[in-house]
């Protein structure tokens, strides 16, 4: 990758290494995604070798050309020499003849899909036409399907709101139409000649939205998510720097996918954490979105029901113009929130009896029955009541999780395995206790309340077979009355219209997290897992079950919808001085010793922080111990973007030359979801 050139240079000659072969003739990205790169390894200091790295395609990287070639056909002069009446004897040959004759330009090989080889073949035999390999060429916009929808008042607001730049944040409860707006603007871009990017958090979801697209445009989709082959891979980022298609649909990582003419940047639930890559080159792709749409000069859509407050932030201090779409299509329900108090109640595995019989009530209405839980397996804890020794992972500051179905103890942080012991390891005592809940658990469980009702698990345990959770899904789509245990697979973009009740039994360790940013993630999950339902004519009921029912927040959340609740967390965070109103990064240091990392980062900390900077720590980890690596932080919070980065540019610097730089190893993260 050739960066930049100079005539002079400090290096000695010998660590130099010889450029060997010019692979293309034109730069392989454009000046945008290279500045975009440059910026990236600048703001989030990560080298940008890696950066650049991670913003092509493997291939790409490994010497493969930035432009595809496809097989295309088209008539030789002697083919438009003859005439068609002397291919009278070979039908096909003539009827394919004639094709050509109608598009003399020529056909890709995609584009004959109905004209057979052997017809080809016979042709290029006889010279009438031949076989090219071209680039594919500028997208074509060949029609719009908008099958009887029509813009809703406030969708046609959203959509003229939104020129030829700057950054909007479109807020609407799920269902109310956010996808449509999408589709509109892309068409408009689409009808000016230009590409649109769109932005998707995670790859379950992207069958559903690509059908969504294919079904309303005819034109080329490329597509870009971690399950595509390295050549598949190639050829959607291909297809996307060439202008052959014209959408590119992709996850976190296609924020860096080149387009010959941007038209449209969307994100699509731009709150979702999975846009901040959390190893490596920590980016966030919904930032950089922002960023290179401004690079560029085109829009940038962020959308979401349930808007991160950075992004609302912005919006209420102008930096993005704020659209809301705020009732659904008409014939779309909406769906109604209630609290089940945990207070004077039992429970048995999770669930209280009022819970049940609601349950009950909607099963035999003939609904479908959605129950929430975050967490894998069968049980988190394997506890003794004798001694009470616990089962925890060697290499993790965590619990070991029971896993039923494989009768083993998983580790959810390292993978680690092991058998389920019969007794106590400290006191031999055999009679071990399961405690807490995990979705097998919840599904055994029902299974017994309800036995004649199918009680689907949707999690990655059940899932792992190729294919099984399209199945599962398809089950679902049927609509008999079932109950779906799931975790946030089965929370994330699916639409379920025959789900009457949506049920969350375990929420109440956000009210005691030490994340700060726990009660907003909460109120985002309630009101997605609420959405799941409620999307048809038939309106929804979301039941969540808590011992904490008097928080004010959660109250707010359910009666006012999620505008007030961000706005609470929002005036609290100006309180504290908490992200939005201030920035945060955070070195972050592990090693095999337990006071290494400690050591190295009380090195990095010395130096006192300037007025504008407020430093914190170094402390472990709210998790230390992880993988066998004992963990620690340091992090800088200032009300300045700028200060902080320059303050960061120096404790890089000093770790860099701290003498246990090489028994660590540390990386920074700027703009930090979580302080683990
Ligand atoms: P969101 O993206 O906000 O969840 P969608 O765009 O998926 O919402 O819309 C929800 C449903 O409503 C979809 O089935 C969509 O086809 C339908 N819909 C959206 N806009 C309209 C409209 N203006 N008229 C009729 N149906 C609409
Ligand atoms: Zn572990
Ligand atoms: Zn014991």
């Amino acid at each position: 990758m050739l960066l930049g050139y100079t005539d002079e240079i400090d290096t000695s000659a010998s660590k130099l290494k010889r450029a060997e072969k010019l692979l293309d003739q034109k730069p392989v990205l454009p000046k945008s995604i290279f500045d975009l790169c440059i910026w990236a390894s600048d703001y989030y200091h990560h080298p940008v070798g890696e950066v650049f790295g991670a913003a092509m395609p493997v291939l790409l990287r490994q010497g493969r050309l930035a432009t595809r070639e496809i097989e295309q056909f088209a008539l030789t002069e002697a083919g438009k020499d003859l005439d068609i009446e002397s291919l009278k004897k070979a039908p096909k040959q003539q009827a394919a003849l004639s094709f050509f004759k109608q598009n003399p330009e020529g056909a890709n090989r995609a584009d004959i899909d109905d004209i057979s080889a052997s017809v080809i073949r016979a042709l290029i035999e006889k010279a009438l036409i031949e076989r090219k390999l071209a680039s594919p060429g500028y997208f074509k916009f060949e029609g719009v399907e908008h099958q009887g929808i029509n813009p809703s008042a406030e969708q046609q607001i959203a959509i003229d709101s939104i020129r030829k730049t700057g950054t909007y944040l479109l807020q609407g409860i799920t269902g109310s139409g956010k996808t449509e707006v999408y589709l509109r603007l892309i068409e408009r871009a689409l009808e000016q000649g230009r590409q649109s990017l769109v932005l998707v958090p995670e790859i379950g979801l992207t069958p559903q939205t690509v059908q969504r697209f294919r079904a309303r445009f005819r034109v080329p989709i490329a597509v870009l998510h971690s399950g595509l082959t390295d050549t598949e891979r190639l050829h959607s980022w291909q297809d996307a720097a060439s202008g052959h298609a014209g959408i590119v649909i992709g996850t976190r990582s296609a924020i860096f996918t080149p387009l010959a003419y941007p038209g449209l940047i969307v994100v699509d639930e731009e709150h979702d954490t999975s846009f901040k890559q959390h190893e490596g080159f920590k980016y966030s792709a919904r930032d950089l979105a922002v960023l290179r749409g401004n690079l560029e000069q085109i829009p940038v859509l962020l959308g979401s029901a349930t808007p991160s407050l950075e992004s609302l932030h912005n919006a209420q201090r102008g930096k993005y113009s704020h659209l809301h779409l705020r009732e659904r299509p008409i014939g779309i329900a909406t769906e109604n929130y209630s609290i089940i108090s945990l207070k004077h109640q039992d429970t048995h595995n999770g669930f209280s009896d009022r819970l049940v019989k609601l349950m009950r009530q909607h099963l035999e209405a003939s609904g479908q029955v959605l129950v929430f839980l975050n967490r894998r397996g069968f049980a988190p804890v394997l506890l003794c009541p004798e001694c009470h020794w616990m089962a925890n992972c060697a290499r993790c500051d965590a619990r070991l999780i029971y896993h039923l179905s494989r009768e083993r103890l998983i580790c959810h942080h390292c993978g680690f395995e092991s058998r389920v012991p019969k007794q106590c390891t400290k006191c031999q005592s055999p009679s071990l206790l399961m405690l807490g809940l995990g979705t097998q658990r919840i599904e055994e469980h029902l299974k017994s309340l309800f036995p004649d009702t199918r009680v689907m698990r949707i999690d990655r345990d059940s899932t792992r077979l190729k294919g099984s959770f399209d199945s599962l899904l398809d089950e679902i789509a049927e609509g008999k009355p079932a109950v779906l245990v799931g975790t946030q697979m089965l929370a994330k973009g699916h639409h379920f219209s025959n789900v009457t009740l949506s049920v969350m039994v375990e929420i109440d360790s956000s009210f005691y997290s030490s994340d700060f940013k726990a009660i907003e993630h909460m109120g985002q999950l309630i009101l997605q897992v609420g959405g799941r339902s409620g999307r048809a004519e038939k309106s929804g009921t979301v039941v969540i079950q808590t011992h904490f029912p008097e928080q004010p927040v959660l109250k707010q959340l359910i009666s006012d919808g999620y505008g007030a609740f961000a706005d609470t967390l929002l005036q609290e965070r100006r309180e504290t001085s908490l992200p939005p109103f201030s920035h945060q990064a955070i070195i972050r240091a592990e090693s095999t010793s337990p006071t290494l990392s400690l050591t190295f980062l009380d090195e990095v900390a010395k130096v006192k922080a300037p007025p504008l900077v407020d430093l914190f720590g170094p402390f472990p980890s709210s998790m230390e111990k992880r993988q066998g690596r004992f963990r620690a932080i340091l992090l800088l919070s200032s009300r300045s973007r700028q200060q902080l980065q320059r303050e960061l540019d120096k404790r890089i610097i000093s770790a860099e030359q701290s003498r246990q730089s090489k028994k660590v190893r540390w990386s920074v993260d700027v703009d930090p979801i979580d302080l683990f």
